[in-house]
C-alpha cells in the first residue's frame, strides 16, 4: 500500500486587508498617544484573537456610547457607524476617532447620494450586520434591507422607475449577483452602484479559495463566527468543491477526524485574520504530516489607507 501524500495548499491573498489594518493600528496608536484605557465602540474588527490581543493592551470594548465616560475617547469600529453615532458623541463630548474602512464609507456615501435624489435603495446584506445598521442609518426612510435571492419576492418600491442596489461589503459574490439579477427581472429599471461596493479584499479572497477549492480534501477558513467574510469563504469553498470546509478561529480547534484520509488541505483566513494565526495552523498541521505547504497566489494586493486624520496630526505633533 502505498504512503498517502500530503500537502497544504496555501490560499493567498489572505488575512489582514487594507482596512482592517488601519483600524487596529488606529487602536494600537491611539493607546500609544492618549495612554489606556482607549474605548472601542463595537469589535474594531470581528476577530476574537484581535478583540483579546487589543484588550490585554487597555482598549476597553463597549457596545454603545453611553458606556463611555464622558470625555473618553472612543473608536468607531471598521463597519462605520450611522450618523446619529456621531451625533451621541458629540452629545457626550467624547473625543471620537472614526475607524471606519474608507470602502465602507464610499457606500454610505452612494446612500446619501441616492437619498438626496430621492432613490428607493434596495441594500443587499445580512440583516443585523454592524455595516449593513450603520450604511441605512445614512438614509433610513430610502433604504431597504434584501437579505440574499430568496428575500426578493417580498421588496416592494415606491417608483420601480427610481431604484438603485447597493451592497455589504464582505458579501459573496456569486450569491449578489444572484439577487441582483433577481431584483432585476423584479425592477427592469434598477440601477447599479458607480462602482463594486463587495471590497477588493472580499474579491480577492474568495478568488483564490474559488481556485484551490476543487482539489482540497478539506479548506480549513481561519476567522471568527461574526465575521461576515470569513463566513462567506467556507461557504464558497464548499461551493466550488472542497470536499469539507470548516471555520475554526484557532488551530487548536482542527479535529484529528477532519483530516482522516485527508491528501491536501486548504489554508486561507478572513480580511480580520493576523498572519500569526495562519503560522500555528501551519505548525498544528506540519506535526501531523502536513509539512508540504504550496502557496497559492492569484493576485498581489498593495491596497494601504492611511491613519484617520487626528491620529496623524497627533502622532506628527508628539514626533515635532
Ligand atoms: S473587508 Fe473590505 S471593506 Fe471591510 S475593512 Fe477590509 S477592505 Fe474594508
Amino acid at each position: 500500500m502505498g504512503i498517502m501524500t500530503k500537502r497544504v495548499l496555501l490560499a493567498r491573498p489572505r488575512g489582514y486587508c487594507a482596512g482592517v489594518d488601519r483600524a487596529v493600528e488606529t487602536v494600537e496608536r491611539a493607546l500609544e498617544l492618549y495612554g489606556a484605557p482607549i474605548y472601542v465602540r463595537k469589535q474594531i474588527v470581528h476577530n476574537k484573537h484581535v478583540v483579546q490581543t487589543l484588550e490585554r493592551k487597555g482598549a476597553i470594548f463597549v457596545e454603545e456610547n453611553d458606556e463611555v465616560p464622558e470625555g473618553a475617547t472612543v473608536i468607531f469600529s471598521a463597519h462605520g457607524v450611522a450618523p446619529e453615532v456621531h451625533e451621541q458623541a458629540r452629545q457626550r463630548n467624547l473625543h471620537a476617532i472614526d475607524a471606519t474602512c474608507p470602502l465602507v464609507t464610499k457606500v454610505h456615501q452612494e446612500a446619501r447620494r441616492y437619498a438626496r435624489d430621492e432613490y428607493d435603495i434596495l441594500l443587499i446584506g445580512h440583516e443585523g450586520h454592524e455595516e449593513v445598521v450603520g450604511t441605512s442609518g445614512e438614509a433610513p426612510e430610502h433604504v431597504t434591507l434584501v437579505d440574499g435571492p430568496d428575500s426578493v419576492d417580498q421588496v416592494e418600491v415606491r417608483d420601480p422607475s427610481k431604484v438603485v442596489w447597493l451592497s455589504q461589503t464582505t458579501l459573496s459574490v456569486d450569491e449578489t449577483l444572484e439577487t441582483v439579477d433577481r431584483l432585476k427581472a423584479k425592477f427592469p429599471g434598477l440601477q447599479s452602484p458607480p462602482s463594486d461596493d463587495i471590497c477588493y479584499a472580499t474579491q480577492n479572497r474568495q478568488q483564490v479559495v474559488k481556485q484551490i477549492a476543487p482539489d482540497c480534501d478539506v479548506l480549513l477558513v481561519i476567522g471568527s463566527r461574526n465575521s461576515s467574510n470569513s463566513v462567506r469563504l467556507r461557504e464558497v469553498a464548499l461551493e466550488a468543491g472542497a470536499r469539507a470546509s470548516y471555520l475554526i478561529d484557532f488551530a487548536s480547534e482542527i479535529d484529528d477526524g477532519w483530516l482522516t484520509g485527508a491528501s491536501t488541505v486548504g489554508l486561507t483566513s478572513g480580511a480580520s485574520v493576523p498572519e500569526d494565526l495562519i503560522e500555528q495552523a501551519l505548525g498544528h498541521l506540519a506535526a501531523r504530516g502536513y509539512a508540504d505547504v504550496e502557496e497559492i497566489t492569484t493576485v498581489q494586493e498593495r491596497q494601504t489607507f492611511a491613519l484617520p486624520r487626528e491620529i496623524k496630526r497627533d502622532l506628527a505633533a508628539r514626533n515635532t
